[in-house]
């Protein structure tokens, strides 16, 4: 059954960065420590603010990232306190090479996914985005991960590097006993947006043509599958997120962004000040969330304008859906 995930303020989700610092350099990474800061929060830090975000909302969800979050010493301590805290869920999001022996500290009951990234269904593609090894170490990951019984699901990002291989994720997947998959499109910011020399991102006839019916394919064999709208239809209702959503991107400098679009910028709309969650001045995201314009998305026409197109008397084709948007296809 495919379904649109609809925007929601009844629960909070929160992605909390409590680290920049990463084993791998990926070449879409998104994490801009001139912007996100370089320190690795201690405990105290991250447990006060753990406890901020869960009262934001009576429901709220956790994930765990990074950098690479399990190169925090303590993350396991951090993820006790978060279910203390009564966060709804809890995730973690890791480039596979599982640190500091995470899996041995914490328990399926503690942790409801962890959520691997994996960029190729062949170790050369993957590798040749993410580096020489991670293809290995990530699905070595996955396995000791599925072998001691914690659900995995796994993130693929989809650029003009890897959309070839995006076929042959569901035999993967299914070898590796892994139920959930999870789509991105490659988002021109972090290290994308500095080398803008080589361009990976996908274009709209390109995206249609493969990703949904690959989704659709990859269901079938029983997995649940997850994609971003990406390009809407003529009846589809635009929102952005930033208005009716309850989402927190937090970094390790106390910036608190409504919209990933916006991370490369200083337009956060939020700030962790001491103990103390604080709302920034205009101007901020806030004020760009509230602008009406026949593109749709605000940000992507400022950062990746090069997935519009316009007519000769200069009204946009179609409009970009909130980069938020997503499709579910229940695996059947
Ligand atoms: S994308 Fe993730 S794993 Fe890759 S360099 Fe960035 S933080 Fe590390
Ligand atoms: S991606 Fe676009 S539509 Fe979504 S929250 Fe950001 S500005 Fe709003």
């Amino acid at each position: 059954m495919k379904k649109t995930v609809s925007f929601s303020r009844d629960s909070a989700n929160v992605f909390f960065h409590i680290t920049t610092r990463c084993n791998l350099t990926c070449r879409h990474c998104y994490i801009n420590r001139h912007q996100h800061g370089d320190e690795t929060l201690p405990l105290e830090t991250v447990e006060t603010w753990l406890n901020l975000f869960a009262r934001r909302s009576v429901k709220a969800n956790i994930v765990f990232l990074g950098g690479e979050p399990t190169l925090h010493p303590e993350l396991a301590p951090m993820i006790k306190k978060a279910r203390k805290f009564g966060y709804d869920s809890i995730t973690v999001d890791t480039n596979g090479f599982l640190f500091n022996n995470i899996l041995s500290k914490v328990t399926p009951q503690e942790v409801d996914y962890f959520s691997f990234s994996l960029d190729g269904a062949t170790a050369a593609t993957n590798d040749m985005i993410r580096g020489a090894g991670s293809y290995t170490a990530c699905t070595n990951g996955i396995r000791q991960a599925v072998n001691r019984g914690f659900s995995v699901s796994v993130i693929f990002t989809v650029s003009q590097a890897n959309m070839h291989e995006i076929d042959l994720m569901g035999p993967l997947l299914t070898s590796l006993g892994v139920k959930r998959f999870f789509i991105q499109v490659i988002g021109i910011r972090g290290r994308s947006a500095a080398n803008r020399t080589e361009n990976l991102q996908v274009a709209r006839n390109d995206w249609l043509g493969t990703v949904p019916a690959a989704a659709e394919e990859i269901a079938r064999q029983g997995i649940t599958v997850t994609f971003p709208k990406v390009f809407l239809e003529a009846g589809d209702r635009f929102e952005c997120a930033g208005r009716v959503a309850d989402n927190y991107f937090v970094f390790p400098n106390g910036r608190v962004y409504r919209c990933p679009l916006c991370e490369d910028f200083a337009m956060h709309s939020l700030m962790v000040d001491g103990n103390r969650l604080t709302e920034r001045e205009p101007i901020n995201e806030n004020d760009l969330f509230q602008l009406d314009i026949p593109e749709g998305c605000v940000m992507n026409k400022l950062i990746q304008p090069d997935n519009l197109s316009y007519r000769p008397d200069g009204t946009p084709k179609y409009r970009i859906a909130c980069c938020l948007l997503k499709e579910e296809i229940t695996g059947y």
